[in-house]
């Protein structure tokens, strides 16, 4: 019997008993990164003459055993999938003690960090190592360093986005950074190299940077068609920054923000009124929203990258995983930086997701945004998996299965 077209080494499907014959690997999840992950799935493989895997069939478990049963049954994994996307994390911040506590803490505990000199090249190096050995192949790394830029430039199989980092909360400063930027880009974008990662702008929040500056930087990455990325909506502290210009992010940043003028919108209005959305930044954190803000987001198209761990740990609100499931926004997973997550894992960031979601977020939902989703904060083709692809294409996740 010919299975849907693909080549068997026996022709006719006669196969030899544990020679070329064919395997079904079922999985509590399975993407071939194609429409949705499927729960209760398997993958049908033909094993080729050299020794490896053809992928024959991505489907419900049930259904492929009706269709292979000769084929011999693997043991269960947890997902089988293209590898999952970090997309977002702050690689240079790798030497930075994990500090959970109050928001407001853990950013002077990074300003503190950065003025002792320790974020930078040698930090980064470590942050890249461990990224790499999480099994991630793409990611978004906040940058602050121009030797770490020409680094991740230079960096082989390793795609996504390096975001140069902006802080500007002082308007007066507003022009001279733009230009600054403008720049510091040109040379970045000479740097990059076609399948490598490409060059991308990280505004940092919506309160340390300038109104001025935000537009100017929205208008450059929209000008240059490079990809966006802000911290959003973190903190019940920034919200009420923004509503009222009071609150504990005011008493922490107070002199650096002196002439701080707060909108009376959430920040996520403040972003969409100053035109940042239309540029479809990815956001960051998108915790303290309500349903205006997530409608502006769907509106915009913008990808919300998912953090769990790092908002567990600075003490945020629970993300509203319904709600933006209810307005069709993409969700992406990422680790944030050491500072506030225990590791660069993303499989262990699909793990703390779905103990925090519970029956809100399906794991197969949640294998869709670490892997589409991240590919869609970044602005990456997604990698699929099809029938005659190389089987070693999927992963099983946390444990290797080739
Ligand atoms: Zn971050």
């Amino acid at each position: 019997m010919a299975h849907d077209g693909v080549p068997t080494a026996a022709g006719d499907g006669r196969v030899p008993a544990g020679g070329l014959g064919r395997e079904v690997w079922p999985a509590n999840v399975a993407y071939g990164g194609i429409g949705a992950a499927q729960s209760d799935a398997a993958v049908a493989v033909q094993r080729r003459p050299d020794g490896g895997r053809t992928v024959i069939a991505l489907d419900a478990l049930a259904r492929l055993r009706e269709r292979f049963p000769e084929a011999e049954l693997q043991p269960r994994r947890r997902v089988l999938a293209p590898p999952p996307v970090n997309a977002h994390t702050h690689l240079d911040l790798s030497d930075m003690p994990f500090t959970p506590g109050r928001y407001e803490d853990f950013v002077r505990a990074v300003i503190a960090h950065g003025r002792a000199g320790r974020r930078g090249l040698a930090a980064a190096e470590r942050g890249l190592a461990l990224v790499r050995a999480s099994g991630v192949r793409a990611v978004g790394d906040v940058v602050t360093d121009e030797a770490v830029m020409a680094r991740l430039l230079a960096e082989p199989d390793l795609e996504g986005v390096a975001f140069w980092e902006v802080i500007g909360p002082d308007p007066v400063e507003a022009e001279r950074l733009l230009g600054e930027t403008r720049e510091r880009l040109q040379r970045f974008l000479a740097w990059q190299r076609p399948g490598g990662m490409r060059v991308g702008l990280a505004p940092h929040a919506p309160h340390t940077v300038s109104a001025p500056l935000l537009r100017g930087l929205a208008g450059l990455a929209r000008e240059g068609r490079l990809p966006l990325q802000l911290h959003v909506a973190e903190s019940a502290g920034e919200t009420e920054l923004h509503r009222s210009g009071s609150g504990p992010l005011r008493r922490a940043l107070g002199a650096w923000l002196p002439d701080w003028r707060p909108s009376g919108a959430s920040p996520v209005r403040y972003l969409a009124d100053l035109g940042v959305l239309a540029a479809q930044p990815s956001l960051v954190h998108m915790v303290e929203v309500d349903e205006d803000d997530v409608r502006l987001v769907a509106r915009a198209g913008c990808v919300v990258v998912h953090c769990p761990r790092s908002n567990g740990a600075l003490g945020s609100q629970v993300f509203p995983w319904a709600l933006y499931a209810r307005h069709g926004v993409s969700v992406a997973l990422g680790t944030d930086s050491l500072g506030s997550s225990p590791d660069v894992s993303v499989v262990r960031e699909w793990e703390a997701a779905r103990a925090l979601h519970g029956a809100a977020a399906s794991p197969a939902q949640l294998v869709w945004s670490a892997v589409k989703g991240g590919a869609r904060a970044l602005g990456l083709r997604p990698p699929t998996v099809r029938r005659g692809d190389p089987f070693g294409l999927l992963l099983g996740w946390s444990e290797p299965v080739h």
